[in-house]
């Protein structure tokens, strides 16, 4: 499932072909200085010759305004054309180049579907109190004056990372996103949907960017054209180029240059970032009460993922809401492809702080596919094995020896699927606050950290609340007491009800087109209740064996007897616009 994505602007081309299943980046290439040494077509035709040796499934265009019009990505035919073509007088540096990009490619790969992904779609949907614009109405419809919002994929990509980040339904959360790049935008992200975005009829509005003023009393542009005799392009070319960190500054664009400035004291360049960051809180606190509250806060795009010095700035004096930034984390948060999360705020802030690498680009791909081919037939990659997996506990050296004696060993019972674990002979009981469950099973080799997994049931006999966790994951767990032969140990932390997965060797990985952590769903088929499992959580290892892991309960639920066999179902870890449904036969 290759996806070729397309981001045609003004002056460059910048192209990826992205496999959207494993979520990897086969080539990546710009084209610079289009319109001036080379046109558009002759660009394309390059792009063309550079991908002939991938086969490219379908092609996805970012295209900047698509109005009110799109609020989803949208198959291109002569139709979709037109309807963008309406939007181009509101964004005469965007749609124009997209609309030619999108002309050409279709020239060129003529049998493969086209997908629109549109920067304002996220928005389209916002209330109307929020995209309003307190003019005359009558006008306003005329001239389609509204707020439509931008970097829409930006948002609804970094609302769905943090949402799998903190597992929780993006369905539960109020998330204010700060992308914060050469553009820069904030969005409310309130269930899933935007409610509120700092960027207008044009990315002009909002906060301080690099070059663009942002918020600004329109009584100014009047002033200027009045006072200063300055046209409609000059004041354009003021507002939109020569304004924001770089008019402040005096220095540039480059938040980098300007923090290295304001360290050797030029003024300029130190009201420049506490403009940006003064801006930037105020928006915070003002989606924090339009929200009636927040979750959490991502801080993304070049300067989100990367300036610790201009996120503390921004983070800093929240505790009134509920937010603490940890120092160190901040100081150390390097966002990657390989840690594209990373939680920066203090363990008890009630409010999570994440820094989110964006990646545009995937999401056009992965939203490409989903519209592309709704309904996918692959090859079959098989059955998966299903183990039901009883309360056990998992214990570290120096407990084991608290409970059983400093000369007790633990004593191999028999070995399970996994390779290396097994069942020990020796068993302890849990002691909860409303009952005990005696006779549980230790599971072995020892670990670096006790953890007791039970099923919900179990937590209503023993009286406890334990929050599902993967295995491993036990910080910030249910206590529980342990009682041994020869002792008994309180855990302040360490019980749990362990989430779905399913354990893949990397192999199987490949065959089934998942990575380490993604979510998946999963059909019991052909028992004698078919179930789909939501939100079963992958786990690659080469020391793994294919198998499913799910409790009691959930055997239960679904009538499990000893042989059943799940299926992948799979849903795009990215929700509901990127569902992505692989049958099989
Ligand atoms: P765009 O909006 O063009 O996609 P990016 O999201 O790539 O821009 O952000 C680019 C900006 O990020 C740069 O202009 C620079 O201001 C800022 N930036 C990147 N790296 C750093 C860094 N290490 N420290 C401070 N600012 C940075």
């Amino acid at each position: 499932m290759r996806i070729l994505v397309i981001n045609c602007g003004s002056s460059s081309i910048k192209y990826q072909v992205i496999d959207a299943l494993n979520e990897h980046c086969l080539l990546k290439e710009t084209i610079e200085k289009v319109g001036e040494e080379v046109t558009i077509d002759k660009a394309l035709e390059q792009v063309v010759a550079a991908v002939t040796d991938q086969t490219i499934d379908a092609v996805g265009h970012r295209v900047v305004h698509g109005g009110d019009e799109f609020s989803d990505a949208t198959l291109i035919d002569d139709d979709v054309v037109n309807r963008i073509e309406k939007w181009t007088s509101l964004a005469p540096l965007h749609n124009p180049f997209n609309l030619q990009g999108i002309a050409v490619a279709r020239k060129l790969f003529p049998n493969i579907p086209h997908v629109a992904v549109f920067d304002t779609a996220f928005h389209a949907r916002m209330p109307r109190r929020a995209s309003t614009y307190a003019i005359d109405k009558q006008l306003a419809e005329q001239h389609k004056i509204k707020r439509y919002g931008f970097h829409g994929t930006s948002h609804n990509y970094v609302a769905h990372k943090a949402a799998a980040f903190l597992q929780r339904p993006l369905a539960e959360l109020r998330i204010i996103s700060l992308h914060l790049g050469n553009g820069a935008s904030t969005c409310a992200v309130e269930m899933g949907h935007s409610t509120e975005t700092s960027m207008g009829m044009t990315p002009l509005e909002g906060l301080v960017m690099g070059t663009r003023a942002g918020d600004l009393d329109a009584g100014v542009v009047l002033h200027l054209q009045r006072e200063a005799n300055l046209g409609v392009d000059e004041v354009d070319q003021l507002l939109n180029r020569n304004s924001g960190l770089k008019g402040l500054s005096g220095i540039g664009n480059d938040l980098r240059d300007i923090e290295a400035a304001a360290a050797e004291g030029d003024d300029n360049a130190r009201a420049a970032i506490a403009s940006f960051a003064h801006r930037v809180r105020k928006y915070i606190g003002a989606y924090a009460s339009t929200m009636g509250g927040v979750d959490a806060i991502i801080l993304t795009g070049g300067i989100g993922e990367n300036s610790k010095t201009m996120r503390r700035r921004i983070m800093q004096r929240f505790g009134f809401l509920g937010i603490t930034l940890d120092e160190d984390l901040n100081h150390d948060a390097e966002v990657s492809h390989e840690q594209p999360v990373i939680c920066i705020s203090e363990p008890h802030s009630r409010v999570k702080v994440l820094v989110v690498k964006t990646n545009e680009e995937l999401m056009i791909a992965k939203q490409t596919l989903a519209v592309a081919h709704k309904d996918v037939e692959v090859e079959n990659p098989g059955p998966i094995p299903i183990a039901v997996s009883a309360r056990h506990i998992h214990l570290d050296k120096d407990t084991f020896a608290e409970l059983f004696g400093e000369d007790a060993e633990l004593e191999h019972y028999k070995d399970l699927s996994q390779p290396g674990q097994f069942a020990a002979t020796q068993k302890l009981n849990l002691v909860g606050p409303r009952n005990r469950i005696d006779g549980v099973r230790i599971l072995g080799p020892l670990r670096s950290k006790n953890q007791v997994e039970v099923s919900r049931t179990d937590e209503f006999v023993l009286g406890v609340d334990a929050p599902v966790r993967d295995s491993g994951r036990v910080k910030d767990s249910a206590p529980m007491t342990l009682e041994g032969p020869k002792g008994t140990v309180h855990l302040e932390e360490g019980l749990i009800c362990a989430r779905r997965h399913i354990h893949m060797h990397t192999d199987d990985a490949k065959r089934f087109g998942v990575k380490h952590n993604d979510e998946v769903e999963v059909a019991i088929v052909g028992g004698p209740r078919d179930l789909v499992f939501g939100d079963v959580l992958i786990r690659v290892s080469p020391g793994y064996a294919l198998e499913m892991h799910i409790d009691t309960d959930e055997a239960n639920a679904a009538e499990l007897s000893k042989n059943s066999d799940g299926q992948l179902v799979y849903t795009d870890v990215l929700g509901a616009n990127a569902q992505l449904k692989i049958k099989h036969t």
